[in-house]
């Protein structure tokens, strides 16, 4: 979403109240409701406006929403509790019945300093005086280039992505990363197309920022200026970029190398220098995912004048931290989202608190989430569900006619080496280096940072730890990361709609099962398929089944190609949200048939005048129902590897044999395409 959005792949860098408290008693859900449905459309026809019509025709987008659905719907449920416990906390914090620096002490203390918009308003951007003095100070190359060391130590203001990263060749050990970045808009496409719509982003794009710097106080003309000169740096930034399909090919945006090498790339810009001024260990390798930028960034050193790297620098700082100042910076800041948003209002403060609270706090305040919304036997359910789906894409490689003995023998080990992660860590994270202070939100949010990026860098030159979670326990979403072959589901996703005790097995598996499945399914999509069962990057398939596989593959691409959005010019982009697609393709193939295993054992009467088979092609329909502003649904083409929701529905279940029978579709309706173009792969 926009990670937040999906059930998704993260491939990028990017890397103990419980017990004295009562626990909830479970909500009662519906887990169907023939109400959402829209029965003008016939199920053939459009699936997703026959599931979901009568709930899209109800619902609205709340105004500081981009999109909304059965996602954000739980994301909200989620988000009360979270708010409960904290104001909680923070009754407790202001009674004294914490010892300072315990770990509900830090929670309750971080989000009331975020709450306390007195303290907030009365400093304005007085807290980043230091960073731009030290920006101020930079008078010629040298200078600049012994400042972005500092300055990503503090600040993160560095123009490119750097931490540590899991060797993709030797998946055991943990190197850093060197990765494209310094773009303020989401791709390097936004810099470079013409066309009417690009241009007028930028415009917009450069009266956000001139805007921004006249908050900091330079004139309009000034700042105009600056504005300008902000869009040219990080066009030539854009110049030298891959596209966000160029960075999908994993083995294109590998380079591993000595710290010499990466020197040779940049012969203007010491990494060892650099590597120290962070205070991180020297790296004895590092991966160079796009070396063609780094040779820009170097040619850039010294072509770009010192005041236009001032001039980035100073926007660079004001854009991470105006989130967290008072309220013009805060506002300007939602101004600059909108154009990717749409959004009509700011999200109420608590909700920005509560979010922020469980970036930087995440695995103290999930501690008590889990203890409210997910029970031992809740956990325990889930581990049975996802044991039954690896189960059954056993069954399934196992019997596929399309792969070779030794390619499947392959699939089959890595299968049985996945790793489950399934409702929060066994190890919480330790948060005792991390100062917090009771006064000062944006000092919190630095020393939140700090902390996080001194923890990352710590993990350079040493064996791989591969207990860490890449999201919190409230989150509503999931996981797959091929360096590690595991699967991850938060307690946060194991909730109605998406897993619902109250519901049958059908709806179940249709949601939450595919959902698995489709987690499961990205450790041999497109990308996933290159890593073996340690999360090596080693090709273990033969030639002939790769063709095999790669020819299904493209039969998807063509199919999401066609796909368009808004209207008949945008297009979804296949080969950006292949991965996803196979994931759905595939998760959904692989749960209808534990489906029909599970029914076997414990058959299902016809519920609200639908069959099991039925009933679970409309669990799946109904997690998508969503609503989307045309600005989120234009970014979420042109960046997103997620489809939209309508065609994360009607995309794969109509290439699905299982979805024409149980609807009794008949060749030639729109559901049904023909078979000549349906993918086969699991
Ligand atoms: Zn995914």
């Amino acid at each position: 979403m926009h990670s937040r959005r999906a059930v998704l792949t993260s491939l990028t860098l990017l890397l103990a109240l419980a017990s004295s408290l009562r626990a909830q008693a479970p909500a009662q859900t519906v887990p169907f409701d023939r109400a959402n449905l829209d029965t003008t459309y016939g199920a053939c026809q459009d699936f997703y406006e026959f599931a979901n019509g009568g709930w899209l025709k109800r619902a609205k987008i709340p105004g500081d929403y981009p999109t909304y659905g059965a996602f954000d719907q739980l994301f909200d449920q989620n988000q009360e509790l979270l708010r409960t416990i904290l104001d909680s906390g923070v009754v407790r914090l202001k009674a004294g019945q914490y010892q300072t620096g315990s770990g509900e002490w830090k929670v309750a203390t971080f989000y009331s300093t975020c709450m306390d918009t007195v303290a907030i308003e009365r400093l304005g951007a007085a807290p980043l005086k230091p960073g731009f003095d030290r920006i101020a100070k930079i008078n010629s190359v040298d200078d600049l280039k012994r400042a972005l060391g500092e300055l990503e130590k503090s600040y993160g203001l560095a123009p490119f992505s750097e931490g540590s990263a899991q060797d993709a060749k030797d998946a055991a050990n943990t190197i850093a990363g060197l990765y494209q970045g310094g773009l303020s808009l989401p791709n390097n496409e936004y810099y470079t197309k013409t066309d009417t719509a690009s241009v007028s982003m930028r415009s917009k794009f450069t009266a956000s920022v001139s805007r921004m710097f006249q908050l900091l106080g330079d004139s309009p003309a000034k700042a105009n200026a600056e504005a300008n000169t902000v869009l040219a740096v990080e066009t030539q930034f854009a110049k030298v970029s891959k596209t966000p399909i160029q960075l999908r090919d994993v083995i294109n945006n590998y380079h591993g190398m000595t710290l010499r090498q990466a020197d040779s790339l940049t012969p203007h810009f010491s990494w060892e220098k650099f590597y120290a001024a962070l205070g991180a260990p020297i790296p004895n390798k590092i991966n160079v995912g796009q070396p063609e930028f780094y040779a820009g960034f170097d040619k850039m050193l010294s072509s770009v004048p010192i005041s236009d790297w001032k001039t980035l620098l100073r926007w660079r700082l004001i854009n991470s931290a105006a989130p967290s100042l008072s309220t013009p910076f805060v506002k300007e800041n939602f101004e600059f989202n909108k154009l990717f948003t749409g959004a009509t209002e700011i999200s109420p403060r608590w909700k920005r608190c509560v979010n922020a609270t469980d970036n930087y706090l995440g695995e103290l305040l999930g501690q008590e989430f889990v203890a409210r919304k997910f029970s031992p036997a809740a956990k325990a359910r889930a581990v049975t569900i996802v044991d039954n789906l690896v189960r059954e894409l056993r069954a399934r490689i196992e019997q596929l006619q399309w792969m070779g003995p030794e390619t499947k023998q392959q699939a089959l080990v890595k299968l049985d080496a996945f790793n489950r992660k399934i409702g929060y860590p066994d190890k919480w994270r330790d948060y005792s280096k991390l100062t917090i202070v009771p006064t000062g939100y944006y000092a919190n949010i630095l020393a939140g940072n700090q902390w996080a990026s001194a923890r990352d860098w710590a993990k350079i030159n040493k064996p791989t730890d591969r207990t860490e979670w890449g999201m919190t326990p409230p989150t509503v979403n999931a996981y797959e990361n091929p360096l590690l072959n595991e699967i991850v589901f938060p307690a946060g996703i194991l909730q109605p709609p998406f897993y619902d005790p109250n519901a049958d097995d059908a709806l179940n598996y249709g949601a939450m099962g595919a959902v698995i499945g489709h987690e499961m399914s990205h450790a041999f999509d497109d990308q996933g398929r290159q890593y073996d069962k340690y999360g090596n990057m080693r090709d273990w398939w033969s030639k002939d089944d790769a063709a095999r596989y790669d020819t299904e593959a493209q039969k998807i691409v063509k199919q999401f190609d066609a796909y368009t959005v808004l209207d008949t010019a945008t297009h979804v982009q296949g080969q950006l949200t292949l991965g996803e697609n196979i994931g759905d393709f595939g998760g959904l193939t692989v749960a209808y048939a534990a489906m029909q295993r599970a029914l076997a054992a414990h058959p299902q009467p016809v519920i609200d005048g639908f069959t099991p088979e039925q009933r679970f092609f409309l669990g799946w329909a109904q997690v998508w129902r969503e609503l989307d502003r045309p600005e989120f649904l234009r970014f979420l083409v042109s960046s997103n590897p997620h489809p939209p929701s309508k065609w994360r529905v009607n995309g794969p279940l109509s290439n699905m044999p299982e979805f024409k029978a149980a609807w009794a579709c008949k060749d030639g309706d729109p559901m049904v395409r023909p078979a000549a173009l349906q993918p086969r792969i699991w």
